[in-house]
């Protein structure tokens, strides 16, 4: 074996965007002694591109608003296929979690009274997103790293030490987790810049590496989202579920190529963006479905009074949930009425003064200008679909975030259920503040729980993690990672995209075995010491683990709900609503099963209409007397 450089914690935090962060702190708070360990540099995480905002039922810019409408919205969005118990969770503890932040110091945008500013968003009934600008990702991650800072000043007043209760380890890739007699008992992982490997000895580890969009060509996520702590999870003995759901968001740039993908934010349609196609017309219009049709204004004439007249006029089909309005999309460009380069169009310019525009929006107008040399206050955007979050993700118990491996916790995007089939634009923020700080919690109490007991790590573990990790600098003959990556890309954009059906899933999870193969004979030249190729040799094992995961659920659910689209079943089955499709690591590949979701609990089903109900539930399932 190679030197290593050893640590003992309590707990071990993966990933440093919110969800990570949140959990550090809460741990610490408890007293426990925490390492963040991230695989880029501190602070760039997902989290800090966030723009639109984080949704939490304040109440602030329309009074009407609270938890049990955010609850309803959550959960129409992600078609009732979300864990109930975690949408709960969610709405009731977003509002507190956002007050928090402002106590660690966050400034929001204000109303013109001074209270946190709320703006709309696609799917929620009021404007609920506090937000900084378009920058909202960067407020909140400022914020939480300036409480971790805070801690660590506290400690050294303490101890002498800043390090005593939370140390960072950044550009630390994590490529096992190792567990002893069933739990969880630390993670493996090198650092990037020098190779060099560190073992993490801890009882809890909480997993919060975020996504997996590396895994499809077309992406508004970063080199990071390679799924690595999906696949972590299931070669540790959890579970994931909800896999087939991937949210393709349906405005990314299309142009120029180099950064096709990119996000454009919702926010522009929010702020009365509106979307048209190449012969002029705000074809939203045509695609309002009839589980929306109540809520959704039928003229845009109607769509354009909500702005300023929201209690008399309903909403535009603009801002219907993200996967409606993504298939819309992609419709209208299949049917030769797209814009030049693919997409279709997103016009601001004639919808609010520049200097509205560039108030409200400033990164979309910096991005448009330096990128593509469009003036978004003169001229429309082209956009089209980006694949841009996986609303499935390792399993977890609602209330503390431990996974089905005890010891092993996870939270953010990488943590599945939450917003079950697609989930809704500003509830991811809001998801890591509040289930971060839940994992966090989860992991201390289970730590105390443990008593003076702690796992041990064998040597002959650390042996296995070492010669996993090095594979890619032994195999004689192989292929270049990066090819391996590009058509990878490729096979899951082409075959598992946004539009599915049987043939092209077979297809691709034909391919996905050969994938295998290469995948094992990625070959790396050069040293261990900053070399790319080698990072993607091992995160492409992760990418492909979801990517079958992803395939194989896909094929499973036959028919069509919120983030998973298939063409031979069109319509939503509310048999298929009563379970979620959970994913183990089998052998070198995924093993699937179905497993049904609890019944909601009495109490939540009530804020429903019945009518309402009847779109989604099976006859068995409506209250008693509604049928
Ligand atoms: P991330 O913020 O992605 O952090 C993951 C962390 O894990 C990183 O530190 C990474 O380095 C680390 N990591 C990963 N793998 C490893 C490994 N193997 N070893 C060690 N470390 C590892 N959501 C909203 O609610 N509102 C918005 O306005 C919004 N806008 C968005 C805009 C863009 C452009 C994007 C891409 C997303 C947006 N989202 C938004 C979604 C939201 O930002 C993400 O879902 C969320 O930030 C994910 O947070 P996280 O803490 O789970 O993970």
């Amino acid at each position: 074996m190679t030197e290593l450089e050893r640590h003992s914690f309590d707990v071990v935090v993966i990933g440093a965007g919110g969800a990570g962060l949140r959990a550090a702190i809460e741990a610490r708070l408890l007293g426990k002694r925490v390492a963040i360990v991230c695989k880029s540099l501190f602070g760039k995480a997902h989290t800090v591109m966030a723009e639109g905002g984080i949704a939490a039922a304040m109440g602030n810019v329309n009074s009407n608003d609270n938890w049990q409408v955010h609850f309803r919205d959550t959960m129409r969005g992600g078609k009732f296929l979300n864990s109930w118990r975690m949408a709960e969770l969610h709405a009731k503890e977003a509002p507190q979690r956002v007050w928090e932040l402002e106590t660690y110091g966050a400034l929001f945008d204000r109303t013109p009274d001074g209270k946190i500013s709320q703006r709309n968003f696609g799917g929620h009934e009021y404007p609920r997103l506090a937000h900084v600008g378009d920058r909202s990702g960067l407020e909140l991650i400022r914020t939480l790293q300036q409480k971790i800072v805070s801690l660590q000043q506290d400690d050294f007043r303490a101890t002498g030490d800043y390090e005593a209760g939370i140390k960072i380890f950044a550009e630390v890739t994590i490529t096992r987790l190792l567990t002893a007699d069933g739990r969880a008992a630390g993670a493996y992982g090198y650092y990037r810049e020098t190779g060099d490997f560190v073992l993490f000895e801890a009882p809890a580890v909480v997993l919060a590496t975020g996504g997996i969009g590396k895994t499809f060509k077309v992406t508004s996520g970063s080199w990071e989202y390679t799924g690595d702590g999906h696949a972590l999870a299931m070669k540790a003995g959890a579970t994931t579920l909800n896999m087939e759901f991937i949210q393709f968001h349906p405005t990314g740039m299309v142009w120029p190529p180099s950064v096709k993908g990119i996000l454009v934010t919702e926010s522009v349609r929010g702020d009365g963006g509106v979307l048209t196609n190449s012969e002029g017309k705000r074809f939203m219009f045509d695609y309002i479905p009839d589980v929306f049709k109540a809520m959704y204004a039928t003229t845009p004439e109607e769509g354009d009074r909500w702005y300023t007249d929201p209690d008399n006029n309903r909403r535009p089909p603009e801002l219907l949930p993200r996967d409606e309005v993504a298939r819309a999309i992609n419709s209208e460009v299949k049917a030769g009425r797209g814009s030049p380069r693919g997409g279709v169009y997103l016009d601001v310019s004639s919808r609010l003064p520049a200097d509205v525009i560039r108030k409200k929006l400033p990164s979309m107008w910096h991005q448009f200008k330096e990128l593509a040399d469009v003036d978004i206050t003169k001229e429309p955007m082209e956009v089209g679909p980006t694949c841009h979050y996986v609303m499935g993700g390792v399993e977890v118990d609602p209330d503390s975030e431990m996974t089905k491996l005890p010891g092993l916790f996870a939270a953010g995007e990488v943590s599945g259920g939450m917003h079950g089939s697609n989930r809704l634009g500003g509830n991811s923020l809001s998801d890591l503040l509040v289930f971060g700080r839940r994992a966090g919690l989860g992991a201390a109490e289970y730590i105390d729980r443990l008593g003076g007991s702690r796992p041990a790590v064998t040597d002959e573990m650390l042996a296995e993690a070492e010669a996993e990790a090095l594979l890619p600098f032994n195999i004689e003959s192989g292929e270049n990672p990066f090819v391996i990556h590009a058509e990878l890309q490729q096979t899951m954009n082409d075959l598992v995209g946004i539009i599915r059906t049987e043939a092209e899933l077979v297809e691709a999870l034909e391919r996905l075995d050969d994938f295998k193969v290469r995948v094992q004979n990625a070959k790396v030249e050069g040293g261990r010491a900053f070399n790319p190729g080698w990072h993607l040799a091992i995160d492409l094992r992760n990418m492909l683990l979801v990517g079958e995961s992803v395939a194989k659920a896909a094929l499973e659910r036959t028919e069509s709900r919120g983030g998973h689209t298939r063409d031979d079943f069109p319509g939503m089955n509310p048999e298929w609503r009563q379970v979620n499709i959970v994913c183990r690591a089998e052998g070198d590949g995924v093993a699937i099963e179905r497993q049904p979701i609890p019944p909601m609990r009495e109490d939540l089903i009530e804020l429903f209409e019945v009518s309402e109900l009847k779109k989604y539930l099976t006859e068995a399932e409506l209250p008693k007397g509604a049928h």
